[in-house]
């Protein structure tokens, strides 16, 4: 190998002209995209011709075409007409700080790979601590997602809970975690890969809000310990993701005390709630949890990947994923925070901390208050406007900013009604003026919203219905 290519992969001067370039690309994706000047959320390309397309572009294609081509090719949060899935349209500052932690690339195993990154970590979770109302003993951690963070919590959780040492030594009873019948899946899985099994999931009914049913906690508990299953966690949605329906962490908490479980919070998606002044009561009890979980990338306007997961008590923060027995550890007395590493499920892992640390520096927590504020509201007013259009039903009045509606038209069967839904959703997508998901609620199929973008009005969500309307008749 010469040392010319390292000189040119290195150069400065090359950087700085193509940096510069994509840099402006991106100043005018985010004019175009958070104005509405383009036209579409999307342009949609069967998955077919996209894989022809860029196998056929690494032989063809120029590279100067390689960003715009990116650009062009994407769906944009950051368009006003984009209500689809719960990723935020990132704040341009953080992804100053994304491209800043690819440069660096501090590890944070350990603390000399990532000395600032570390200390930085422990201020913003010892932050979002605070803001839940968790003491001096709490501590937390970043991690990669919503789905790693519920994971590393019910480790934490059957370590804590259960006697036996399961870690070393592998199980010797059944086991098992209660949560909501509309949890993310990713609660299933996590539950599957502790070895839990299916029978270790012990679902609650959710009630015709779709949040969990709080009467039904007792005789799941009591139909499940007579099977001999040794309950040891229970997971609150906040919310859940299909609905939006926040369970009462409340009642939740005081069960969990009652029977001496682990009670988690799956706040991924809104825990941001927090910082609402007007809406943070939709989490009271969260402050009697022993771990939650929030997404940056979800309803904290940062890229993906990055979740703060805290713990009401930093030792089992620390024992998690420890070798060790817990006695040893339990001598433990300081937070251990300059070994992030040895907390987190990932070894190396991106330096995620600066998305937090740089918001709340520049605009402080009252961009959380209200951007979260901002977005509840405006689900709200959605489902007034629903509501004085006969055309449409909502499947539950909407607690966040998650809103499940659907078409209707009386001289349709329910099956032609979920056909219809879905083909609209189809024929949507494939226009892409707007994005919007779908789901199936007990059999019903609904569109979905999730109104991640803070310049989405109710004139867009209005052009949104008529949009359907029009398609609806086009293909009825
Ligand atoms: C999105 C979500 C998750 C998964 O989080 P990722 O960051 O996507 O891994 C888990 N729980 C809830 C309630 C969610 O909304």
């Amino acid at each position: 190998m010469s040392n010319s290519l390292f000189e040119k992969l290195y150069s400065p001067k090359q950087f700085k002209k193509q940096g510069e370039k994509l840099l402006s690309y991106i100043s005018k994706h985010i004019e175009n995209t958070t104005t509405g000047v383009n036209p579409k959320t999307l342009v949609w390309n069967t998955p077919v011709k996209e894989l022809q397309f860029w196998n056929a572009f690494l032989e063809e294609g120029k590279k100067e075409n390689f960003f715009p081509e990116i650009l062009s090719r994407t769906t944009h949060t950051h368009h006003p007409k984009y209500t689809g899935h719960q990723v935020s349209a990132p704040a341009p500052i953080t992804i100053l700080t994304a491209m800043t932690s690819a440069l660096l690339n501090n590890g944070m195993a350990v603390y000399e790979m990532g000395m600032a990154s570390s200390a930085i970590e422990k201020v913003v979770t010892d932050l979002i601590c605070r803001k839940i109302s968790y003491d001096n003993q709490s501590s937390g951690l970043l991690t990669s997602g919503g789905t790693l963070a519920n994971l590393t919590a019910l480790l934490s959780a059957r370590k804590a809970k259960i006697k036996h040492d399961v870690w070393n030594h592998g199980y010797n009873e059944p086991l098992g975690v209660m949560v909501c019948e509309q949890a993310h899946y990713c609660i299933d899985r996590a539950a599957k890969i502790m070895g839990l099994g299916e029978k270790g999931i012990i679902k609650i009914p959710s009630n015709q809000d779709f949040s969990m049913d709080i009467s039904q906690l007792e005789k799941a508990y009591q139909e499940a310990s007579s099977k001999g299953i040794k309950i040891f966690a229970i997971v609150g949605s906040a919310p859940s993701t299909a609905t939006g329906a926040y369970d009462d962490l409340d009642s939740i908490a005081n069960f969990a005390l009652e029977k001496n479980l682990w009670f988690h919070v799956d706040g991924a998606h809104g825990g941001a709630a927090i910082y609402s002044d007007k809406y943070k009561y939709l989490l009271k009890g969260i402050e009697k949890s022993d771990s939650v979980v929030i997404d940056g990338h979800k309803m904290m306007l940062m890229p993906a990947l990055t979740t703060a997961l805290l713990f009401k008590d930093k030792l089992n923060a620390q024992n998690t994923f420890s070798q060790k027995a817990d006695y040893l550890l339990n001598d433990v007395e300081e937070d251990d925070w300059i070994n992030s590493g040895k907390k987190t499920f990932e070894c190396t892992k991106t330096m995620m901390c600066m998305h937090w640390y740089i918001l709340f520096k520049f605009y402080g927590e009252s961009l959380f208050n209200e951007f979260v504020t901002n977005q509840y509201d405006l689900a709200k007013e959605f489902e007034i406007l629903i509501g004085n259009n006969p055309n449409f039903e909502i499947a539950a009045a909407p607690m966040s900013n998650i809103l499940c509606f659907r078409y209707i038209d009386k001289s349709k069967s329910p099956e032609e009604l979920n056909l219809l839904n879905a083909t609209i959703r189809q024929v949507l997508l494939e226009d892409g003026e707007f994005y919007l998901v779908q789901t199936k609620l007990r059999g019903t199929h609904y569109l979905r919203t999730s109104l991640m973008n803070p310049f989405t009005t109710p004139e867009h969500l209005n052009q949104l219905l008529d949009k359907i309307v029009t398609v609806a008749h086009t293909i009825s």
